[in-house]
């Protein structure tokens, strides 16, 4: 099957898509960061120049089939980078030193296993690719020790079979979480991982990550809804058991949930399903501070139970938010009464969202509303957090307009205790503001807590500044180093769910500790002897 080519190749998703600021937007960025250069694309996907391709052996053909072997320069372009800043940065650029040499797509779980074989044999690196979505590097080809490089496209893998009795699904690698929502629904259920990058990321890729999605709070995370899966390592297949719970030692499900690659590719998994909601509530509300927004989401995990989704927005983020798209005109002004009348203006928002059947959606939100309103939130209605839940996979476009604007937009997302969140809070935002001051483009700083825990939850940051022309990547990696090491300085975990990959990987000691490094390290090697498995990846 061809690798797919439905999406934009410099940028997000849906070629047809595009978001757009409108005045009052543009004036508020162009006061806080100041007037920016546009930055076209320096050339179209005809002119791009790729390193050129090392040849491979006609044994990875007949493993695979020939028909599924792709050379030509769309696809190795399409299969180099994920979907960070820096990769986007670099496909506007035109300027990508690495890609790898072929893409292979194997039909089916023996062809996978047979292509791992041939490429263990012969020494060739292998970066398993499912969406693509990655913002951490992970599927950046890197060749290690290997001076060939194939990328194993998982996405012809897309095999369903629903146990309606167990209430779970056997999911192929390859769906999107769009294809995947699609096949259960027919059977009346729903997986409820939704992170941003639903559409276009895959179930392979949502397991080899430790993904987790905008309703995790309620529907748990990719990691604890994987029942079973298998790992097609060089060294052999290692399947786990599809039971709903084993005492037979460490959990090896564990082991290659989270292995981004590096151990072998998970052609399948098995995940808990639910029956799909009758009933989707979203609706915000807004807090005092961003404080009590957190003591409020903190009363629902330690106590009566969270929303599927909850988030809190910090005060930057709210005026952000309200500010680039908020209610405008007489509604805005009706708005900013509102917030006034209630003393919330510079207050921090909240989204819930409740989903479920009729009664269990009135009885949790009923809990909801009583933990919000003991936390002092005042009610903002429906229609803003439909309004999220609506626009809620639309960001990535409007990073694709802000950067052709000349902007720089990353994000980045860590977790902590509550006893330290707070100060994680303000520790990784004054390195990321410390950060783009020192390259003189002051920017805007947001940040909003989600996917809450009884004992934590995690801190997403998003920043906005002015891109510094011909120093773009320089610029980034700056800011993303201050970040990572306050991360680290203040006993955060590296990530809490956008994966390791390259760029974090330079931090998994701070993370595991050194024994932890060689453990991973000991099950790479029995696993992958040959070093082929995504090399530069999650071990530094
Ligand atoms: C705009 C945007 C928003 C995002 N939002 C979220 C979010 O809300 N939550 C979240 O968790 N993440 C998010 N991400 C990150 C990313 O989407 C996730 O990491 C996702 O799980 C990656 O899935 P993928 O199929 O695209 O994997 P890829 O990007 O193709 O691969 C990611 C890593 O997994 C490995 N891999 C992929 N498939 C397999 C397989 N079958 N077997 C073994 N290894 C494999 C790759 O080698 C690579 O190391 C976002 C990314 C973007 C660009």
């Amino acid at each position: 099957m061809t690798p797919r080519r439905d999406t934009n190749w410099w940028g997000w998703g849906d070629p047809a898509v595009t978001a757009a600021l409108d005045d009052e937007a543009l004036a508020v960025l162009r006061e806080r960061i100041g007037d920016l250069e546009p930055w076209p694309l320096a050339t179209g996907i005809e002119d791009f120049a790729l390193p050129p391709a090392e040849p491979l052996p006609a044994a990875l053909s007949e493993a695979v089939g020939v028909e599924n072997v792709f050379t030509a320069k769309e696809h190795r372009l399409r299969h180099a980078t994920g979907r960070g800043y820096a990769d986007l940065a670099r496909l506007r650029d035109g300027r990508l030193e690495a890609a790898p040499d072929a893409v292979v797509a194997p039909p089916d779980a023996a062809a996978l296993r047979r292509a791992i074989e041939v490429c263990a044999a012969e020494g060739i690196a292998v970066v398993p690719f499912g969406g693509g979505t990655s913002v951490v590097g992970g599927v950046e080809p890197l060749r290690g020790a290997h001076p060939r490089l194939i990328s194993l496209d998982l996405g012809a893998l897309r095999e369903v079979e629903v146990d309606p009795r167990s209430m779970t699904a056997r999911l192929g690698a390859g769906l999107r979480g769009p294809e995947a929502e699609a096949a259960l629904g027919e059977a009346g259920f729903t997986l409820g991982h939704f992170p941003q990058s639903f559409e276009y990321a895959t179930i392979g890729g949502f397991a080899a990550t430790r993904s987790a999605g905008q309703a995790s709070s309620g529907y748990g995370r990719f990691d604890a809804l994987v029942t079973a899966l298998r790992l097609c390592a060089p060294a052999g297949d290692l399947e786990t058991p599809e039971t709903p719970h084993s005492a037979a030692g460490p959990a090896l499900r564990e082991l290659a949930i989270g292995s981004e690659g590096v151990l072998g590719a998970i052609p399948e998994v098995t995940v808990r399903v639910r029956p799909a909601p009758a009933v989707r509530r979203y609706e915000a509300w807004i807090a005092e501070s961003f404080e009590a927004g957190g003591e409020i989401v903190r009363a629902m995990a330690q106590g009566a139970g969270l929303p599927d989704v909850v988030r809190v927005s910090d005060e930057e983020e709210t005026r952000g938010s309200l500010a680039l798209s908020g209610p405008r005109g007489l509604a805005g002004r009706a708005f900013a009464g509102y917030l006034g009348a209630r003393r919330r203006r510079d207050g921090a928002l909240i989204v819930i969202g409740l989903e479920g059947d009729e009664e269990s959606v009135a009885r949790r939100r009923a809990l909801a509303v009583r933990a919000l309103r003991a936390g002092g939130a005042a009610h903002l209605g429906q229609a803003a957090g439909r309004s999220w839940e609506h626009g809620r996979f639309h960001g990535p476009y409007l990073r694709d307009t802000l950067m052709g604007m000349g902007a720089l937009v990353e994000t980045l997302e860590t977790a902590h205790t509550w006893s330290r969140l707070g100060e994680l809070h303000a520790a990784v935002g004054a390195a990321i503001r410390g950060a783009l001051d020192g390259q003189g483009t002051p920017g805007l700083v947001f940040c909003h807590l989600s996917h809450a825990y009884p004992d934590g939850a995690s801190l997403y940051f998003t920043f906005i500044a002015r891109g510094r022309r011909g120093a773009e990547l320089e610029q980034w990696a700056a800011v993303k180093r201050a970040a990572c090491e306050a991360i680290v300085a203040h006993g955060g975990t590296i990530t809490h769910h956008h994966a390791v990959g390259r760029d974090h990987a330079p931090y998994m000691k701070a993370e595991v500790g050194e024994t932890g490094l060689e453990l991973l390290r000991a099950a790479k090697e029995r696993l992958d002897p040959a070093g082929i498995m995504n090399p530069g990846k999650l071990l530094p």
